[in-house]
């Protein structure tokens, strides 16, 4: 049996999206910006891809700018709006960004931009008193994701978003995770910016979307063509952005039932795992979370060991650390949460989605307490039994 679940890092291209986009690989090739019928009849359907972008967080389309990834549209953000603002020179994001928001924020350093990191607690939330006394008169940008990647933790991204407002600095979240997972309103979320990712919700790699607020100013990132209104040059990924229209138009339709779907399944593994699995906990509020992720510390083993073992019978997973240099590091998120040492070493993350069921999950639950504990018997750092 083959079971994936590591949707956070990325989904599978929904059956729907793949037939929506297969014309656009064949008879309609034409280049949207063309005034003849080929064009005419493509750019007809990147309207509505535009249409049904908006509508899953309730934007308007003049709104919506289409991207070729959640990278782009990140540092579209950022880079869009400090050019705005050239006489501010103060960024604020949080220490568990992605490193789309966090790398492209603290290469801004190099040209003079101050930046505050704002720390999250043990449970991975944020204290926005912190962010409210952080802002300045030089800040330019206020950039908070929405939902952690690796833990699935829920900033409160409205709350935010008022504090920033009622200061007049504009607010940039990072969606990636969030959307189409629960649902998001921007008439009632006063962000000015938003960046989603196609591949996350079951349209392919390669696409993304940038929300701007209408009167938020940003510079354009790319420069050439008058594609997207002047604000992202470069011929439209057409087969891409109809397919991602496809995705937020499935996603918009089952979020409810998708929601339920996921976090029944995610509630029965995280339960099951930490009953039958000693010296595990988890990481990261267990309310205020995404519902398709559970991030679990199996402590004193290696996360990457664990993963090797559970793709050996089939199933994929992720872990928080990352092997540089032949050393292992724990992640950013786990550092700046607190989690000791040889908890965040041995943190696993499961995200599932839509395509997930009960047997899967049963079958995980069989494999995972047996590969723990022969892991752990070899475990130079764990007590042992008995001592
Ligand atoms: N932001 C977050 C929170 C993510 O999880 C990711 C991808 O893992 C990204 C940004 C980057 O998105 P993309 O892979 O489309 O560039």
């Amino acid at each position: 049996m083959e079971v994936y679940l590591d949707n956070n890092a990325t989904t599978r291209t929904a059956p729907e999206v793949v037939e929506a986009m297969a014309p656009f690989f064949g008879t309609e090739y034409g280049n949207p910006s063309s005034m003849h019928n080929f064009g005419g009849r493509v750019k007809k359907h990147i309207d509505e891809a535009r249409e049904k972008a908006a509508a899953l967080i309730n934007a308007d389309p003049a709104e919506i700018v289409f991207t070729s990834c959640g990278t782009e549209s990140d540092n579209m953000a950022i880079r869009g709006a400090l050019e705005a603002e050239p006489d501010k020179r103060h960024i604020i994001t949080s220490k568990v960004e992605h490193p789309a928001v966090l790398s492209a924020a603290r290469y801004m350093k190099r040209f003079g931009y101050r930046i505050t990191e704002l720390s999250v607690d043990g449970q991975g939330l944020l204290d926005l008193n912190e962010l409210r006394d952080s802002i300045s008169d030089d800040t330019a940008l206020v950039s908070l994701m929405w939902a952690n990647n690796e833990t699935g933790v829920l900033f409160p991204i409205k709350e935010a978003a008022e504090i920033a407002q009622s200061k007049g600095v504009p607010f940039h979240t990072d969606a990636v995770q969030a959307v189409g997972k629960i649902p998001i309103d921007v008439k009632k979320t006063p962000v000015n910016m938003l960046s989603i990712s196609g591949h996350k919700l079951h349209a392919p790699k390669g696409v993304g979307v940038f929300y701007a607020r209408r009167g938020t100013a940003v510079m354009p990132f790319m420069h050439g063509g008058h594609q997207e209104n002047g604000r992202r040059a470069g011929t439209e990924n057409v087969p891409y952005i109809v397919g991602l229209g496809r995705a937020v138009e499935i996603a918009a339709a089952n979020i409810d039932s998708e929601f339920k779907h996921t976090k029944n399944l995610r509630d029965r593994l995280e339960s099951a795992l930490i009953e039958k699995c000693p010296d595990t906990r988890l990481n990261g509020h267990p309310e205020l979370r995404l519902p398709n992720t559970s991030n679990i510390s199996f402590e004193y083993i290696e996360g990457e060991a664990i993963l090797l073992m559970l793709d050996n019978v089939g199933i994929a997973a992720s872990s928080g650390s990352a092997c540089t240099s032949g050393s292992l590091e724990p992640s950013h998120v786990m550092r700046a949460m607190g989690v000791p040492f040889t908890a965040a070493h041995g943190s696993i993350r499961f995200s599932l989605s839509r395509y997930n069921t009960q047997e899967e999950i049963e079958y995980v639950i069989k494999k995972m307490p047996p590969i723990a504990e022969r892991l752990r018997s070899m475990s130079p750092f764990a007590p042992k039994k008995g001592a």
